[in-house]
């Protein structure tokens, strides 16, 4: 679905990812994981169009989509739900989503889409009339992930779903990630969360200064005691 090649990208002269090579295949969750500043946020940036590729290459179902404007890579087939949850404060719940589906590849489909993301999560439902100013961050989360959905993207992109949320429901969105994959989604996730990434995704990612270190199953990370060292607190 997703090849990432040599991958080199970061601001003015300094950069940020020195040659990533990544692959996420059809119907995967895979997560990308690593400390402040390892580079998590500029790869998802590049990837969609918001920050060039100094070198390397993207593709996506095999077509070469590298340097394209990111309202074209999303045309393309791949929605970024960056950091922070940008939801329109003002809007209801339910033209929030229909925001997100104002992409000619979604737009026959619209009620479909809808329908699954509010099967997704019951409480957007529940609250579709209500301005999205007065949900709680982690109902916000949901909505923001919901907007991306809408877009009905070939890959879904995920910047720390549960920043600044309480633990709960870190759990909570992170089982909503996992579902999104169950549902035939294909879903890369950036988590600072290594024990609840690994926990959902099937593979991942471990990217250091840059570069990535390591790659595995997800259980065959979990079990790595250099990662547990790193990462998981083991
Ligand atoms: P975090 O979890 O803190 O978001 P990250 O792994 O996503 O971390 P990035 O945000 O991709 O890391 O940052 C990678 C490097 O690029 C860091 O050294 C960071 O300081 C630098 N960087 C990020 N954004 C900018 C920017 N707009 N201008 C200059 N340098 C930046």
């Amino acid at each position: 679905m997703l090849t990432v090649t040599g991958l080199v990208a970061g601001y003015g002269r300094a950069h940020a990812l020195h040659g990533v090579d990544l692959e996420v295949y059809r119907g995967e969750l895979v997560t990308i994981i690593g400390s402040n500043g390892a580079g998590k946020s500029t790869l998802l940036k590049t990837v969609s169009g918001l920050l060039p590729a100094i070198a390397g290459r993207v593709e996506l179902e095999g077509r070469d989509i590298t340097g394209l404007r990111a309202d074209k890579v999303v045309a393309a087939g791949i929605v970024h739900a960056p950091e922070g949850r940008r939801v329109f404060p003002a809007l209801s719940v339910a033209d929030n989503l229909r925001m997100g589906g104002h992409v000619r590849r979604a737009r026959a489909a619209e009620r479909e889409h809808l329908t699954e993301v509010y099967e997704l999560f019951p409480r957007l439902a529940e609250r579709a009339a209500q301005p999205a100013g007065s949900l709680s961050g982690g109902e916000q989360q949901m909505l923001a992930i919901g907007r991306a959905i809408m877009a009905d993207p070939a890959l879904i992109m995920l910047d720390e779903p549960s920043l600044g949320l309480a633990p709960v429901l870190v759990e909570q969105v992170l089982a909503t990630t996992a579902a999104l994959r169950d549902g035939g989604r294909t879903v890369l996730l950036v988590e600072q969360n290594a024990e609840l990434a690994l926990d959902v995704a099937d593979r991942g990612y471990v990217l250091e200064r840059g570069r990535i270190t390591h790659t595995g199953s997800a259980a065959e990370l979990a079990g790595s005691a250099a990662i547990q060292r790193a990462y998981l607190g083991g």
